[in-house]
Parts: structure tokens; sequence; C-alpha cells
């Protein structure tokens, strides 16, 4: 089967939404809510920082949080946007040391973190084959995504983030449908989207939709994956043991993290093994 994703030109950019810790000021363990239920150590406000956050921003319990089944903490990716916020927008002050601001660098940082998400998706949808030719559309939203989270605080608060985001759900989409009809695929159209615990064992399920469905704890293990799309897709504990999802599409890290793979699971060339698979 012919490769889906090609290099691109934006790999520079594409590293820059790899998530850095050690480059942030702990804003994912501050500034978001939390539920216990959904993986986090405690139900927790906005703006209140987790227990586990040290002074020194690291997390005191992070070589434990498998362990500790904090799914949430393990699959949560920022896209980049924490150092982002941390280092460039806001120089180093956090809000920690200019508690002043802190409420302010909390709205910044959603709507970098939003920002980012878009732009992960906008750079492998460039890095696709079939979808070349969006490619000018596609530049034309990279650019626009670059040019907002450069501005400075009280420009990125004022952004129209629902219009952006419109107009980059239409060219996904555009390129999603293109990558279908690439594939040659006969898996049905979309029926549906929530396939909890749902088993798919072994099945070929290439250029499957499964854009914003629900897989939590479904069986994928072993299936081939070409061009599916899982744009959106909730898949915490979705067994992925010796799938083939290396030419799947809108993947994220975050997704990779929550679900159960092993090291016969194929992964996009982007993404890395979580280190707590087998
Ligand atoms: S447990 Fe650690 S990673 Fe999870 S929110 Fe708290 S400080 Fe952050």
């Amino acid at each position: 089967m012919k490769k889906l994703h090609a290099s691109s030109q934006y790999i520079g950019l594409l590293n820059k939404l790899k998530i850095d810790c050690e480059k942030c000021s702990g804003l994912c363990c501050v500034a978001l809510y939390f539920a216990k239920a959904e993986g986090f150590p405690a139900d927790k406000a906005p703006g209140e920082p987790c227990k586990n956050l040290m002074p020194d921003f690291r997390c005191s319990i992070h070589s434990e949080l498998a362990q500790c089944k904090l799914k949430g903490c393990m699959a949560f990716d920022c896209f980049g946007a924490g150092q982002k916020v941390t280092q460039s927008i806001y120089s180093n002050k956090t809000w920690c040391n200019t508690p002043k601001k802190a409420s302010e660098i909390y709205d910044v940082f959603l709507i970098v973190y939003r920002l980012h998400q878009m732009l992960w998706y906008l750079l492998e949808a460039f890095a696709i084959a079939p979808a070349a030719m969006l490619e000018k559309d596609m530049e034309a939203l990279i650019l626009e995504n670059e040019h907002m989270t450069n501005l400075p605080p009280d420009e990125i608060l004022t952004l129209d983030i629902d219009n952006y985001r419109t107009r980059v759900n239409q060219v996904l989409k555009k390129a999603a449908k293109l990558v279908f009809a690439a594939t040659n695929s006969t898996a049905e159209s979309k029926k549906g989207t929530d396939f909890m615990g749902k088993n798919f064992k072994n099945t070929n399920l290439d250029g499957k939709d499964f854009s914003m469905a629900l897989l939590i704890a479904a069986n994928l293990e072993g299936c081939s994956l070409y061009g599916t799309n899982f744009l959106g897709a909730d898949l915490r504990d979705t067994n992925i043991k010796n799938a083939d999802l290396s030419e799947s599409i809108f993947l994220t890290q975050g997704q990779v993290n929550a679900a159960i793979g092993n090291r016969n699971t194929k992964l996009p060339a982007v993404l890395t093994y979580p280190t707590t698979w087998q």
C-alpha cells in the first residue's frame, strides 16, 4: 500500500508542538479544571494548583502516574502551549511569580492550547499526500495560526477563535474525504460514534471514520488502520496492541498515551511510544 504521509517542510514547527514540561510553569496542572473520575488525582477548579505540583513546577509523583492509574495526567498533551505561553508570550513571568497576571495567563494558555491543537491537525493534513490539492488553503491557515500565537496577550484574548476553528474544520473534513477516497476502503460510512467496549479484534478498518468516536475500552488489537480517521476520538483504555496505526490520520500523542498498546503496535513516525507500554 502507498504511504499516505509524506515528509513535510513543517517538521520544525511540528517539533515545537511537542510537550516540554521542563520549559513550562506547570500550566496544565493549575489552569485546567480536573475531575477525579477522568483520571486526575482529585476534583479541582481551574486556577487551583494540583496538590502534587512542586514549587519548581515538577510533578512530585511523575514516576508513579501509571501505578496511581492517573490516566488523565498521562494522556494530557498541551501541544506545546505550556512552553509557548511561559517562555515566549510571557518571557518567564508565571502565575506564581506574577500572581496579579495569573488569571490572564490561564486564559491565554487555554486559547493557545486550542490554537496549537488545530495547528497540529493542520500540519498533519499538510503532510498527507492525497490532500495535496488543499496545500494553499492549509498553508494560509498555518501562517494565520502562527501569527495569532505571536501576538501580545491582550490581542490573543480578543481573537475570534470560533471563526478560525470553523475554517480549519472545513479543510480537515475535505482532507479526510480525500484520504478516504485514496484508501479504496470498503469500510461502511459513519454509523454512530459510540463504540465503547466494542470488539474489532483483527478487523480490517482501513479508511474507517472514527472521528469524535467513543472508543473507550474498545478492542482494536491486530487491526489494520490504514487511513483510519481518529480526529477527536476518545481512546482511553482502547486496546491497540499489535495494531497498525502507522498510516492512520489525525492521531495525537495524547490519544496514544491514553490507549493500551505494545511494542508491536505501529505508530505514525511523528508519535512516540509511551514508556508504560511493554
Ligand atoms: S498529578 Fe502531577 S501531572 Fe497530574 S496534575 Fe498533578 S502535578 Fe500535574
